[in-house]
């Protein structure tokens, strides 16, 4: 898992909009980063598909994560993402674009 998280740190945070100019993350103690929490899932996620098309991944991870997220409420919406606040909704294409990159040697 080391090396998808050393790629995510390299590919998302640097251009989160919650990282500072030097790519770390300004979340503070109370607040969690959901790809840092469901990496493990997104990975497998990942390998569970071989499909050109993003939304069939973002779909699958909405499936499979939203829906055992603490924040998503009983309509199946979710304030984080309503907000444009959660970075796995924010990111998923780079998100996915890394791991694969990572499986494939590239990165
Ligand atoms: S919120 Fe998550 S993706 Fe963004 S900088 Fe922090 S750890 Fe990285
Ligand atoms: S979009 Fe909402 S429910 Fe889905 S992972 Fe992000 S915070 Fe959790």
């Amino acid at each position: 898992m080391d090396k998808y998280k050393k790629a995510i740190r390299e590919n998302v945070c640097e251009i989160c909009v919650d990282s500072n100019e030097k790519g770390f993350c300004t979340m503070n103690g109370e607040e969690v980063c959901a790809v840092q929490l469901y990496l493990p899932k997104i990975v497998e996620i990942v390998h569970s598909l071989d499909s050109e098309n993003i939304e069939e991944y973002y779909q699958l991870m909405k499936d499979e994560i939203c829906a055992n997220c603490n924040s998503l409420d009983g309509n199946g919406a979710c304030y984080l993402r309503d907000d444009v606040n959660c970075s796995i909704d924010r990111y998923y294409m780079i998100i996915v674009d890394t791991i694969k990159k990572v499986d494939a040697g590239l990165i």
